[in-house]
């Protein structure tokens, strides 16, 4: 198992991506520590599928992209866990409009929970992390963030600063044998594209050399290899997880 015993904090696990990485981590050992807004049907069915992998596991309400939520979030944590070895910063949310419809509202709501959502949790498990010396930061970007999609300036700007934060934050959390990486994937079957228009996806699986859009498990694949010892050496990268689209 490579995750045998570790703890995980995994944002935003009630369904979609963050279910499926919290599903993979606890396939591997992994206890997992989640969140979502409230404590809904999805949390307490996720809480128990991952306790039925035999590991522990607990849905926390938080909103990450409130500092003092992201704060008690992880205190409570390592309260009911004892220690900490992963983060993963996968809560994320859209509202689309084109820049010129697009009204502030929009902008602060994008770019607090996809962006500064991961400032307030990397602040929070900063220092645990830091004291024992180790330590795997995730963090969930998009293609959308490098190179950038009509109608989501606010998406776009919120995804490619996790890239440039997670850059800096490996360089600095480096010598502590923190490591900080990104995973950017490209088009991926959940919810949150759920709502797109049958001929957008069309369009889109003919831009995509696999022919396929990706899987939940797919993401959930990238995230282990960093968050394991298979990804020792890996820190400040960007992994393209797109099937190889072309502009990404
Ligand atoms: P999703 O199905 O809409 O799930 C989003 C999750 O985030 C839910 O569990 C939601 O929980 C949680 N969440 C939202 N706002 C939150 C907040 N303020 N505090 C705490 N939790 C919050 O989305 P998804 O498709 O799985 O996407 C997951 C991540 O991957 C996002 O960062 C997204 O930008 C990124 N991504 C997705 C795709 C794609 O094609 N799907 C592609 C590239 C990147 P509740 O609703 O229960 O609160």
């Amino acid at each position: 198992m490579l995750l045998k015993d570790k703890v995980a904090i995994i944002t935003g696990a009630t369904r979609g991506i963050g279910r499926a990485i919290a599903k993979r981590f606890a396939q591997e050992g992994c206890h997992i520590a989640f969140c979502g807004r409230t404590r809904n049907e999805n949390m307490i069915q996720v809480e128990e599928e991952l306790q039925n992998l035999g590991v522990k596991a607990k849905g926390y309400v938080a909103d990450v992209s409130n500092y003092d939520s992201a704060q008690a979030f992880v205190a409570e944590t390592l309260k009911d866990f004892g220690h900490l070895d992963i983060l993963i910063n996968n809560a994320g949310i859209t509202d689309d409009a084109a820049l010129k419809r697009m009204t502030e509202a929009q902008w602060d709501n994008v770019i607090n929970v996809n962006l500064k959502s991961v400032f307030c949790m990397t602040k929070a498990v900063q220092p645990v992390l830091w004291k024992q010396g180790s330590g795997s930061i995730v963090n969930i970007s998009s293609v959308v963030g490098l190179a950038g999609n009509y109608n989501q300036a606010n998406y776009a700007a919120s995804k490619a600063g996790i890239i440039g934060l997670s850059k800096a934050a490996a360089k600095e959390f480096g010598a502590r044998n923190i490591r900080v990486n990104v995973v950017a994937p490209g088009f991926i079957v959940t919810e949150m594209t759920g709502d797109i228009p049958e001929q957008l996806k069309t369009y889109w699986q003919t831009r995509i050399p696999l022919r396929r859009p990706g899987t939940p498990e797919d993401v959930a694949n990238a995230c282990l290899y960093y968050a394991s010892e298979l990804g020792s050496y890996n820190t400040g990268d960007v992994m393209h997880l797109c099937g190889g689209m072309e502009d990404a």
